[in-house]
């Protein structure tokens, strides 16, 4: 292809800035648009009185030894492989995750070891014909005593839908966070099978996990990047973008564009509008939104985990995060906190709900897991994450694979990132999406 005279990228997230990070690199012009005033997208680190955390509980995930090489390069000692594993909470007691045979043993006794062993290997001796649902897909690969323990209560509150709604999809990529199959495996198979990433094993950053984002905004050119522009319309001819339109008012022609905007938002703000069937397919993809309720605590420690799940519904929030336990920059000396992680849809009361409001619906249920006292909270804050999940419900594949063929009638677009793609996907892979997308500009001779 061509190498365009300049991009046109719309959003700041990882996933933008990658691209203008490697374009930066190759000596190609672009502009970055972002809605925000600051960069980063879902990938940013929050401060108040003295204590950092990040929008959820990220990690980098060593998987592409270019992304974590280049990273290494452009973080240099700030970026740290650390240890620190994590922990589910279950009826009062925090077992290992991942587990090992005899802390599974311990925690949930040998009556249960056995049993799930035994329905592990039914499932295994009788798959039955797979439906494509997360359901399925659970009980075939663990067994119904671990789902119903761990993955059943748990997927509701992750994704807001039942479980056979779920596409499969949901599991291959988010559960490998989870990995309860290698979770069973080494319960059964002991300590040998474990792997890497379930030791917890992964990079972070010192001051938290938006120094990626600034990193790459910094070495992409900050006055190649526009905060404050909200793409409010994108003009075509059913063949090119031919410009945007920003916050309601100032248009801008665009030339090659790289789109991480959300999918149902891009098609919503095209000019003029597709057809009405491709809008709704497009307005029926579905994410999940999330809020962040932080407490910060006059003591040195809560938890030796990097995050505690909690599987049952007893529990109104999924999982926290204690960032001190990533990083001691984290917190102030003698001091920590914990990060809730709290999903739900737009249409949820409690999406609404005012901060402080959202504080006391979080703090009794924490407080009644018993790890601090309620007079040593010093502060709160809430921060809340619009689109923070692509929905994979069944039957999205062929949603976006109608809405796919529609975009690739326009020559000079392509599309990146988690909400953009529509996909699962991490830090790591925004970046190599990135570097992809401009290798395809101008290929490496
Ligand atoms: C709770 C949580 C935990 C996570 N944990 C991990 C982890 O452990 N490891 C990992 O690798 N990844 C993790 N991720 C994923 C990671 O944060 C995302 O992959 C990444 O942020 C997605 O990048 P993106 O650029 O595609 O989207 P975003 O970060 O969402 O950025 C999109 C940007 O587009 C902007 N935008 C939207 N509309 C407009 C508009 N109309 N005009 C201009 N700009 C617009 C937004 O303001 C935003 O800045 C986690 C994400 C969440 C939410």
């Amino acid at each position: 292809m061509a190498r365009p005279a300049r991009i046109t990228i719309l959003g700041g997230g990882p996933a933008g800035l990658a691209v203008g990070y490697y374009a930066r690199k190759k000596g190609i012009p672009f502009t970055l648009y972002e809605a925000g005033d600051r960069i980063g997208g879902n990938c940013i680190t929050l401060e108040k009185g003295g204590f950092l955390f990040d929008s959820g509980a990220h990690r980098l995930h060593d998987q592409d030894p270019e992304v974590t090489g280049e990273l290494q390069r452009l973080l240099g000692e700030d970026l740290q492989e650390i240890f620190v594993p994590s922990h589910i909470y279950h009826r009062g007691k925090f077992i290992d995750f991942p587990l090992s045979p005899l802390n599974l043993v311990k925690n949930l006794g040998s009556f249960f070891f056995v049993g799930a062993a035994l329905d592990l290997a039914r499932s295994r001796l009788r798959p039955g014909k797979p439906d494509g649902s997360f359901r399925q897909y659970a009980l075939r690969t663990y067994g119904k005593k671990i789902t119903d323990l761990f993955l059943k209560d748990y997927s509701g509150k992750l994704w807001g839908a039942s479980w056979d709604r779920l596409s499969a999809e949901v599991a291959g990529k988010r559960l490998k966070g989870l990995n309860l199959r290698t979770f069973v495996t080494e319960a059964l198979f002991g300590r040998r099978a474990k792997t890497k990433h379930l030791d917890g094993s992964f990079y972070y950053p010192k001051k938290g996990i938006g120094a990626i984002s600034e990193a790459l905004a910094e070495q992409a050119g900050k006055e190649n990047i526009r905060t404050g522009s909200t793409v409010t319309k994108i003009f075509h001819d059913y063949k090119v973008i031919r410009a945007v339109e920003l916050n309601g008012r100032e248009v801008i022609d665009t030339g090659e564009v790289v789109s991480s905007l959300p999918l149902n938002l891009f098609t919503r703000i095209l000019e003029p509008q597709p057809s009405a069937e491709l809008l709704g397919l497009a307005q029926g993809l579905r994410y999940r939104n999330m809020i962040l309720a932080a407490f910060f605590l006059n003591r040195e420690s809560v938890s030796k985990s990097a995050t505690v799940y909690f599987t049952d519904s007893e529990i109104p929030f999924t999982r926290f995060y204690e960032p001190r336990n990533r990083s001691r920059l984290m917190s102030p000396p003698g001091k920590t906190s914990l990060v809730v992680e709290f999903p739900c849809q737009p249409e949820d009361p409690v999406w609404n709900l005012e901060p402080d409001q959202m504080v006391e619906e979080v703090r009794s249920p924490l407080l009644r897991v018993g790890l601090f006292q309620e007079e040593e909270i010093i502060d709160t804050a809430v921060h809340k994450i619009n689109q923070a999940y692509p929905i994979l419900e069944l039957g999205y594949e062929e949603k976006l694979e109608k809405i796919f063929t529609f975009l690739r009638g326009f020559g000079n677009l392509r599309l990146t990132g988690r909400n953009g793609r529509f996909v699962y996907a991490w830090i790591h892979d925004m970046i190599r999406f990135g570097r992809e997308i401009v290798e395809e500009y101008e290929p490496e001779n």
